[in-house]
């Protein structure tokens, strides 16, 4: 465990997943990453092993492992609110258990924190039942992962942060928490992400760098993802705000361009050179 406050991350995947390549965290000089987990043939004690010796070899520390699940697609706002995480009724099940065997890989990794996409939680009043399963669910994967002595981070962007409170106090377990994404609340049109990150601050574990434009119709369709400190986020409000929320863990950058792999390259070490600026200014 790395002791810097703030140290700079990247959103990394190994063989599925929008992140960086391993030898991208290692040309960048970048000591912490998040990985999107493995396809599940890859989810073996030997391949753990592998993947501990790549990371030592390229000097990263692994803060959370995310979930991925085939099927699931980002093409337009009701494609992701039919497909992602455990939302849709008929993969829960089956999903649910995966999530439990990747934190248990995650765990071979010796990583305390699965992050997930849950995805879009309905409000109770329009769907109880939904609501209600879903707060079981989450119950059911911190109750398991806490056996492993980790944490189930939800993703930021498909719920404002009052219908986000709502659900982790529902949920009511101590080792759920949030990866705060301040691009997700302007992409999806879930809310001002500043406002949003200071309402949801003390369950605030791990988080994204990444920024966006808001869309001309919010909420209908996607916003636009763009190089961190180009868009609406405001980088250096968002530092700002989670030095004021007590956040000590690392900045990890996402940039979700993996077609373009030379620009994602270039725009992630820009937008690490920008984190170290602000970092300076004002730790
Ligand atoms: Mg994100």
């Amino acid at each position: 465990m790395t002791n810097e406050k703030w140290p700079v991350g990247v959103f990394a995947s190994i063989d599925a997943g929008l992140g960086v390549q391993l030898d991208v965290v290692k040309e960048l000089g970048i000591k912490a990453i998040q990985m999107h987990t493995p396809h599940k043939n890859s989810r073996t004690p030997e391949k753990a092993k592998e993947f501990i010796a790549k990371l030592q070899d390229v000097g990263a520390e692994l803060t959370v492992v995310f979930c991925g699940f085939d099927g699931e697609s980002y093409a337009d706002i009701p494609t992701t609110q039919k497909t992602i995480g455990l939302v849709p009724p008929e993969t829960r099940a089956e999903r649910t258990q995966e999530v439990k065997e990747i934190a248990d890989f995650a765990k071979l990794l010796g990583c305390d924190a699965v992050g997930i996409h849950i995805g879009f939680i309905p409000h109770e009043e329009d769907d109880p039942q939904t609501w209600k399963d879903l707060v079981a669910v989450a119950q059911e994967v911190c109750d398991y992962i806490a056996n492993n002595g980790q944490y189930l981070h939800l993703e930021t962007g498909q719920e404002t942060a009052d219908g986000l409170l709502k659900f982790i106090h529902a949920v009511d377990r101590p080792n759920l928490r949030v990866n705060f994404d301040p691009a997700n609340m302007i992409l999806y049109g879930s809310g001002e992400p500043i406002e949003a990150l200071k309402k949801v601050g003390k369950y605030v574990r791990s988080c994204h760098c990444k920024d966006g434009k808001w869309s001309a119709k919010p909420g209908v369709d996607w916003g636009c993802e763009v190089p961190f400190g180009d868009g609406d986020v405001n980088a250096k409000k968002f530092l700002e705000t989670l030095k004021e929320i007590g956040y000590e863990g690392a900045l990890t950058i996402e940039r979700e361009i993996p077609q373009e792999p030379e620009r994602q390259k270039a725009e992630i070490s820009k937008a690490k050179t920008l984190i170290e600026q602000i970092k300076a200014e004002i730790l």
